[in-house]
């Protein structure tokens, strides 16, 4: 090994976020220097893919993923961050991890179970609810009220499936052609969707299963999926040193870089910086790269004016799954739907390959 990396060896790397972009720079980093990743659950899960764990849940033994089993060089801490200061960062059990080079990476936070098997069972149950039910209320018709909407509409083609979305169009973070189009699909599997509606789920009665919608509606429905969105994992952030980092929206402002402005050894990287790009996990991985460069720069003692720099996707491009078979794409030159964009995306929902750029056999399920 060679002095400047020895040197980088050392140097303490504290990711925090073990969601797309914090494991991803996990993995790729452990043996370049002495990192330590922070994640609130024991397991790093592909995302696009918990929809189809709830109707499958046999995805998700390959969909959620020891931390360790990727990152197999480092330290793991199962707690979530509650402080950061220029030297540490505080977590909510009490210990102080110091730094020398931090990466905030904690996109979305969602209320998850701390262990795998847990959160395998949570799957399960879920399954067991969509398989006991004959009708079932969707709120919210962005992509995880959409996609989960398709999965059961494909594996279920007789259970009632109704949607409920507070906007004008399905997917409003896509085209509108997009949105028509998907609806049309959803239309086609008998999929009831009312759209600039409400659901109030105070008025949900377990004797009656019957739902109010703020247009008058009644809607009857065994069970109900509330799919309106996770919050950024940013309010934490709200009373640290950070705070005036954090835009209007609660994104932490980023430079070309990728460091947080006006710091020396933050970085930030994922859906929780002001990029101004579609929020996609294939961008959080390139961020991931980026930084990986900076940092290793920096820690080689590079010149800082030598820093590799992100430019930001200026497509709006994303393909949402409906069902093992179809998708809706929303391509620069246009907007497919049908089984192209499902050969690409909904088979195995690009888990195999996530796998394996994680380290990982594509197709083997973890214990
Ligand atoms: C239904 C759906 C389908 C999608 N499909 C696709 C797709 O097909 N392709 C694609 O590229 N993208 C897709 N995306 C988007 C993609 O999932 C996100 O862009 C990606 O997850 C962002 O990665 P991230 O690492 O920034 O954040 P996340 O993946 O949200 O990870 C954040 C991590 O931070 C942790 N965290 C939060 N707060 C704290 C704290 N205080 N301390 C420590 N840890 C904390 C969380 O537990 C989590 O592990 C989809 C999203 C959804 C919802």
């Amino acid at each position: 090994m060679q002095t400047q990396d020895k040197e980088a060896a050392s140097r303490r790397l504290v990711i925090i976020g073990g969601g797309v972009a914090g494991s991803f720079l996990a993995k790729s980093f452990q043996f370049q220097a002495d990192v330590t990743l922070i994640d609130p659950k024991e397991y790093f899960e592909i995302p696009w893919a918990s929809m189809r764990a709830m109707v499958d849940p046999s995805i998700a033994k390959r969909s959620v993923i020891n931390h360790r089993d990727y990152f197999t060089n480092g330290r793991l801490v199962i707690s979530s961050a509650v402080n950061v200061t220029e030297t540490e960062v505080m977590t909510a059990d009490g210990q102080l991890i110091p730094y020398d080079f931090l990466v905030i990476a904690t996109g979305h936070s969602e209320s998850v179970p701390e262990s795998k098997t847990q959160r395998l069972n949570q799957y399960e149950a879920e399954s067991q609810k969509i398989n006991s039910a004959s009708s079932i209320l969707i709120v919210g018709g962005g992509p995880t009220g959409v996609e989960l909407a398709g999965e059961i509409a494909f594996d279920f083609p007789d259970k009632k499936i109704t949607m409920v979305h507070s906007g004008s169009r399905l997917l409003d973070f896509i085209g509108q052609k997009a949105s028509d189009k998907t609806l049309h699909w959803l239309k086609s599997k008998k999929v009831e969707v009312k759209l600039e509606q409400r659901v109030n789920l105070d008025s949900v009665s377990d004797e009656t299963k019957t739902y109010q919608t703020s247009g008058g509606e009644i809607i009857s429905a065994d069970c109900h999926f509330l799919c309106t969105g996770t919050p950024l994992g940013s309010a934490w952030l709200k009373g640290t040193m950070l705070k005036n980092n954090l835009d209007t929206h609660g994104r932490l402002m980023v430079e070309k870089n990728l460091r947080v402005k006006g710091q020396k050894n933050i970085f930030a990287i994922g859906d929780i910086t002001d990029i101004p790009e579609i929020k996609e996990g294939f961008l959080a991985q390139r961020h991931a790269l980026v930084a990986a460069k900076n940092l290793k720069l920096l820690m080689t003692g590079g010149n800082e004016s030598k820093m590799a720099t992100y430019k930001p996707s200026t497509a709006v491009a994303a393909i949402i799954s409906l069902g093992r078979r179809d998708a809706v794409a929303q391509l620069p030159f246009g907007t497919i739907i049908g089984r192209l964009p499902g050969w690409i995306k909904s088979g195995d929902l690009v888990v195999g390959r996530t796998r394996k750029q994680m380290g990982l056999q594509p197709h083997v399920a973890d214990d």
